[in-house]
């Protein structure tokens, strides 16, 4: 009987330590960016990226917003 509860425990224990190691990861993939612009220029068509979205993302921008938005599309499957 105690030997249940200490294995269903163990397991809630187990699920709890994959869950937020899965939402470590999605955090830390939204805080980190793979491939971000060290200069300000889009990653993709070297064009000067906005200021403003520069600074509305603090610094962990890569693309201009008209990339991004196509990035996105293709991300999402709708190039
Ligand atoms: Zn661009």
């Amino acid at each position: 009987m105690t030997d249940d509860i200490d294995r269903a425990q163990a397991r809630e224990e187990h699920d709890r330590d994959l869950a937020l190691a899965a939402l470590r990861e999605r955090i830390d993939a939204a805080l980190t960016p793979r491939d971000p612009s060290l200069d300000g220029l889009c990653i993709d068509c070297d064009e000067p990226i906005e200021p403003a979205r520069i600074a509305a993302l603090r610094g962990c921008v890569s693309r201009c917003i008209e990339c991004a938005t196509a990035a996105e599309r293709r991300a999402r499957g709708y190039a």
